[in-house]
């Protein structure tokens, strides 16, 4: 069986407009730093030049309604889009815009006509960055436990408390957030979605100081935060789903967070992996000529190959409205655990040097430095290893009597 897809005469002109376009746009200048703790004002204004460029191409959400910003294209297009800007080294959106993502998707479902047409297209255009807000120190893995309170006052909503582990580096312009609605009301029927203007009165935002990386593309998400919401008033309006409704939006949004809405680039860690041991030696020959690195090697790229092939598939299924169980958190359970695995391949490899970015021992300009730490802080972000294996047996029948349907995708 050929897991490769194949490709269609007119994908493939497609393709070479695409290349050309991104030829011309894709700035010489973006640089991609081991860590994206480190991405500059600079680097991140790059990006979003970049995203707006593909916004309003209609690339930046290939496959969205024209009607609310995105580009209304197939799923062959989209597909062609996603691999060229991958080929960069880049992903799309090319900065970190995780409530864009997947708020965006989450109001495709759940929103009015009306929210649509105010809330998507600033988000499909690439005109504003969004965090995603849900984790609070005592509703993590348990998200239903969501405690900040949002109380209706009139035409507003006021809402209390903090969320934490939440955002980036160089702050946003929206905050996609859970909030309980009604702290009377039973577990699941308490809650509510709101999409709010970052610049309220009332946020407070304090960078946390934590020995994690953002992940080795400059699109990750680097630093992380708390957020303070001190009687923040918020328009009614920007409940998205209803009052006590929020769980529901939940299963959206987690659906896609847990692995269906995966990318499909490549993994480039193992292409500078690769580049490394090819160019430098021990013992007086190249890495590659050593029958324990080989080994090594050729584990990490059958890791990093599922992982891409298991996010291919999602990304058809998802896009191509296929019926959907287990794939999401299957997908990213693999990825986890595969992490993990390779950084130990990789620390065998390298020994010492995959522990330190400094220019004269450390390998590969950082990048595996930033891996060994980015593969432990991986297993938490977006559902925890344990809970995506909880969320599969549900899937298939053996955590429930009943099978778990997957949440509702746009
Ligand atoms: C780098 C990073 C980025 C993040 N980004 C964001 C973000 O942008 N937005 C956001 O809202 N949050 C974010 N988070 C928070 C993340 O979603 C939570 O850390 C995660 O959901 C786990 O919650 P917790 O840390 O409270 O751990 P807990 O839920 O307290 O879990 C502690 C341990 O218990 C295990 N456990 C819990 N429940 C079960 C169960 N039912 N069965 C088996 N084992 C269980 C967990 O697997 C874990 O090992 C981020 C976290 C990190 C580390």
């Amino acid at each position: 069986m050929d897991f490769e897809p194949t490709y269609t005469p007119e994908q493939e002109e497609f393709r070479q407009d695409v290349r050309e376009w991104l030829a011309e746009n894709v700035s010489p200048d973006i640089a991609h730093p081991p860590d994206s703790i480190n991405i500059t004002e600079e680097q991140y204004q790059l990006r979003r030049g970049l995203g707006r460029k593909l916004g309003e191409k209609g690339w930046l959400w290939a496959t969205a309604p024209e009607e609310y910003g995105g580009g209304g294209l197939s799923l062959d297009h989209a597909v062609v889009i996603e691999e060229e800007v991958d080929s960069y080294g880049l992903t799309i959106p090319p900065y970190y815009d995780s409530g864009g993502r997947l708020g965006g998707a989450s109001i495709m479902v759940w929103g009015t006509d009306e929210q649509k047409q105010t809330f998507l297209p600033p988000i499909f255009r690439g005109q504003v960055r969004t965090w995603q807000l849900l984790t609070e120190p005592e509703a993590g893995s348990d998200l239903a436990n969501a405690k900040m309170s949002a109380d209706r006052d009139g035409d507003e909503y006021v809402i209390n408390g903090q969320k934490i582990y939440v955002g980036s580096s160089l702050g946003c312009d929206y905050m996609w957030t859970i909030t309980c609605t009604d702290n009377e009301a039973p577990r699941h029927q308490n809650l509510g979605w709101f999409m709010i203007p970052a610049d309220l009165p009332g946020i407070t935002i304090q960078p946390m100081e934590l020995l994690i990386s953002g992940g080795e593309s400059g699109a990750g998400s680097g630093v992380k935060n708390t957020v303070f919401f001190d009687n923040v008033r918020v328009p009614a309006f920007n409940l998205i789903g209803g009052e006590n409704e929020g769980w529901k939006v939940a299963t959206t949004h987690l659906e896609l967070e847990h692995g269906t809405g995966g990318r499909i680039g490549r993994n480039w860690l193992v292409d500078h992996l690769f580049e490394y041991c090819r160019e430098n030696q021990r013992n007086g020959q190249p890495l590659t000529k050593d029958p324990d690195v080989r080994d090594k090697l050729i584990d990490i790229y059958v890791e990093a190959e599922i992982a891409r092939l298991f996010n291919l598939r999602n990304y058809w299924m998802r896009h191509s409205k296929a019926e959907i169980t287990y794939e999401g958190p299957q997908a990213s359970y693999w990825r986890k655990m595969s992490g993990l695995r390779m950084s130990q391949s990789i620390l065998d490899i390298l020994g010492p040097s995959a522990l330190t970015f400094d220019p004269q021992w450390g390998a590969a300009e950082g990048h595996m430095e930033a891996h060994q730490r980015s593969a432990i802080v991986a297993i938490h972000p977006g559902g925890t290893a344990d809970i995506q294996k909880l969320i599969m047996a549900r899937r298939i029948g053996i955590g429930r009597e009943v099978r778990e349907k997957a949440g509702a995708l746009a």
